[in-house]
């Protein structure tokens, strides 16, 4: 029988990144596998409502937690085969990101360089199918293993079985959102290409010959250490709303009105439009309601300049989400979870 050291009102101010206070009523740490389904099968907890909490980087509080916290640390990763000229690897879902990817760079293996400096887990990777730099994890994504609480059984899901969209997955969906992830394993090409689609990327090594994902990885890094918040220095989740994707009709006629609306047409004909943009436009960028603000550099980030309550960013995000809508008809969508 695993461990489980179930801690009662359990502080999660450290371990959300925009630094919001919150606790919950019951809080396990989760090292191992086993302790998931030792958990459920206690029917006082399993009746709890639950959240599984990775990094904290893509949440936000907005009141204390009343059920349980399962706070994925599961460690572990390794190459562990080859299959149809990709390398397999595999990380349990409490590994941190970012060192996973340096971590497969340092085994000169290529292909999740773009995404690079992105905080949080492995395991909640999946979950909105995190994206940057013209990547997405489902161009690499194998498989993943997960726990089922209404089976009690672990099983693997295959990459058409998430149903990846724009950070999107059945995760997000009620069919999927009870499921947790213990490992995810990620198919590597052998014969690696350099992905330079995203222009300001491109720029970055332009004079560089053959860039390897190892460079690619540095210039990531770099464009995100200039653009965006470090969540130790100063409270966020990364881009606070996704960007808004509308007919083609509707960007046509926004054109009409606002000439230089930012706009990138989808293989569908479909038009995903800058939410940064958008919101810059309605003068919110540099601007604060009480302790929330939009980071002056980028106005997609909402951070916390100290103190702040999860209210106090969800009136900020209202306000925002009420001036876009006023002036351009449309709605933006929060990427964080509420909770
Ligand atoms: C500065 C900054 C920059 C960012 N940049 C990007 C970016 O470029 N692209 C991007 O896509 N995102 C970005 N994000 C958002 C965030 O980093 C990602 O969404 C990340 O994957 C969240 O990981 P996490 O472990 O912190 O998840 P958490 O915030 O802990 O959880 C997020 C959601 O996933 C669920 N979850 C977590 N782990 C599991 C699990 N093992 N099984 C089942 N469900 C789970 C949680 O219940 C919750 O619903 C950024 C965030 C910050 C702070």
């Amino acid at each position: 029988m695993p461990d489980l050291a179930i801690a009662p009102d359990f502080p999660l101010d450290s371990l959300n990144t925009f630094r919001i206070p919150a606790r919950a009523r019951r809080y396990l740490r989760v090292d191992e596998p086993g302790q998931v389904a030792a958990a459920l099968a206690d029917p006082a907890l399993a009746a709890l409502p639950r959240l599984v909490l990775g990094g904290g980087s893509n949440l936000l509080f907005t009141r204390d937690f009343d059920g349980l916290v399962l706070h994925m640390a599961l460690a572990g990763r390794a190459v562990i085969g080859e299959e149809h000229g990709h390398t397999l690897v595999r990380a349990a879902a409490g590994e941190n990101w970012h060192d996973f990817v340096q971590w497969t760079l340092a085994q000169g293996l290529g292909g999740l360089e773009n995404l690079s400096l992105i905080p949080g887990t492995v395991g909640a990777a999946p979950i909105q199918n995190i994206g940057a730099y013209g990547a997405e994890i489902k161009d690499v994504f194998h498989a993943l293993t997960l726990f089922d609480p209404d089976s009690g059984a672990q099983r693997v899901l295959r990459g058409i079985d998430c149903r990846f969209g724009y950070r999107d997955s059945i995760f997000k969906h009620a069919d999927g959102a009870r499921l947790i992830v213990l490992d995810v394993t990620f198919a590597l090409p052998t014969a690696w290409q350099p992905n330079l689609r995203y222009a300001e990327l491109a720029q970055a090594l332009a004079g560089v010959d053959a860039p390897t994902a190892r460079q690619v990885s540095d210039a990531v890094i770099a464009i995100r250490r200039r653009k965006l918040p470090d969540p130790a220095v100063i409270g966020n989740a990364g881009s606070f709303f996704k960007n808004p994707v509308v007919a083609g009709e509707q960007c046509a006629r926004l054109l009409e009105s606002f000439p230089n609306l930012v706009h990138h047409r989808q293989p569908d004909g479909s038009e995903k439009l800058a939410a940064g943009w958008l919101i810059d436009q309605c003068g919110w960028k540099g601007r604060n309601l009480g302790a929330a603000g939009v980071y002056p550099q980028q106005a997609l980030v909402l951070v916390n300049n100290g103190g702040a309550s999860g209210a106090d960013v969800v009136a900020l995000a209202r306000a925002i989400q009420r001036d876009v809508y006023e002036r351009y008809g449309v709605q933006l969508e929060p990427e964080p979870v509420f909770i």
